[in-house]
């Protein structure tokens, strides 16, 4: 069915906040089975929200709103529904009852501006809301749905999985079948010119930088499931021919969690020694849960003393080398071996600029070590990541881990 989105609030239109509640709206109604056609930002006016109803009412079968149940006087999405759809708001005690217990169970007494959020509209019904007080409200008006939901993005995802996504599944016209791939370690236009002659057996294809990986949607809608699902399969399968290990993984799991299983798996544990990335292949390492049962430590050696001092690198070896270079790079990997407990060890070195690169190591030189529990030489990788220096940190610390992943695959 067609879907249109309108999201609400004064800040939005002064770019104080970023909508991303329709982005997350639409990429979930178009899995369902549903076409957005139409978003819409509007206002804290009274008749621009309600111009906004009359009009989506028009365009679509099905109107999600987010913003505006909150308690306070620019939070007015209902009573202008009310107004607009000719529907008395009515006071919901069962509501009121358990917006009173979620206030009293933090200690916290209900003001009576939250009382405001206990109405429904005639006719309506209420979409619980789990983690905050204002309840969604699904109504009916002019042969359209009309979903109200709350702006704060962590309560509409809650009621939209609980309550609006098992009814747009019941009423969905179409059938759709969509598979991720994540790629890393090739630009944008190289994956795409390596897939050029892959059979995508009738899937549609899009493309996502996502830096610093590119992510590839296969989606196929028609009326069979299972059709749509062999056919998005058999294309992923003619992708991965081209793509190889380009592809890392499928579906949402992103690199760090990727690799986190498999060490896990291996039951293998992790070191790390980072000089140019100051601590961020670290804290990507640990944003995700459970990162402790592989992960043994990391050593942020900024100085070339810290480098002797934790990882017992030869001060020679960086007086001959310096401390950007094949060399260091290989025994900061190897010292990290040596003072943990850690089977595998990644160790980064390079010239995050925009300052100190020279001729023979310009801004963006970066060597990545991989040494290994059991084996004398570490594999020493040589890039050059000319961009910011966060985008220079985050395209290091991933190739690190991918090169751990292909030694672990
Ligand atoms: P509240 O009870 O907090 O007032 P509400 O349902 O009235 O909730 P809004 O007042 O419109 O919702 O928004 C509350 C907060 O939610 C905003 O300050 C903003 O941080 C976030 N938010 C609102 N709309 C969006 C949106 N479209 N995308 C992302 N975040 C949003
Ligand atoms: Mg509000």
């Amino acid at each position: 069915m067609k879907v249109a989105i309108i999201t609400t609030g004064d800040e939005i239109l002064q770019g104080i906040i970023t909508d991303t509640n329709s982005a997350w709206l639409s990429e979930k109604c178009n899995s369902l089975g549903h076409r957005v056609v139409w978003q819409f930002s509007v206002s804290d006016e009274v008749n621009d929200i309600a111009q906004s109803f009359r009009f989506a009412a028009q365009k679509a079968d099905i109107v999600l709103i987010s913003g505006g149940l909150g308690p306070t006087s620019d939070d007015i999405t209902l009573q202008v529904a009310a107004s607009c759809f000719e529907k008395e708001l009515i006071k919901d005690e069962a509501i009121l009852k358990k917006i009173r217990e979620r206030f009293e169970l933090r200690g916290l007494s209900m003001t009576e501006s939250n009382e405001k959020q206990a109405y429904l509209l005639e006719g309506s019904c209420e979409l619980p809301n789990e983690v905050g007080t204002a309840p969604g409200v699904q109504v009916e008006w002019e042969n359209t749905t009309f979903f109200f939901l709350p702006g704060v993005p962590n309560e509409l995802y809650q009621i939209f999985t609980d309550s609006i996504k098992p009814w747009l599944e019941n009423n969905a016209d179409e059938c759709v079948a969509e598979k991720i791939l994540r790629c890393f370690g090739l630009p944008e236009a190289e994956v795409d010119t390596k897939i050029k002659a892959a059979d995508l057996c009738g899937a549609k294809l899009s493309f996502r930088a996502k830096y610093p990986e590119v992510l590839l949607k296969l989606v196929a809608r028609g009326s069979d499931r299972k059709t749509l699902a062999q056919h998005v399969s058999q294309a992923a399968q003619n992708l991965q021919v081209c793509l190889g290990d380009v592809i890392y993984n499928e579906g949402e799991e992103e690199l760090f969690a990727k690799v986190g299983a498999l060490l896990q798996e291996k039951n293998l544990k992790l070191g790390v020694a980072e000089s140019c990335t100051g601590g961020y292949l670290a804290s990507c390492i640990t944003d995700v849960s459970g990162a402790s049962r592989y992960f043994d430590r990391a050593f942020i050696t900024y100085s070339n003393e810290a480098k002797t001092e934790s990882l017992a690198v030869d001060p020679s070896i960086i007086e001959k080398y310096g401390a950007v270079s094949e060399q260091v790079a290989s025994a900061m990997a190897k010292g990290v071996l040596q003072k943990s407990n850690a089977d595998f060890a990644l160790a980064l070195t390079g010239v995050a600029g925009p300052t100190g690169g020279t001729k023979s190591k310009p801004v963006g030189t970066v060597f990545i070590a991989l040494a290994s529990k059991g084996s004398d030489e570490a594999q020493v990788e040589h890039f050059i990541f000319s961009r910011s220096r966060t985008a220079f940190k985050q395209a290091a610390s991933w190739t690190a881990m991918n090169m751990l992943r292909k030694s672990l695959t």
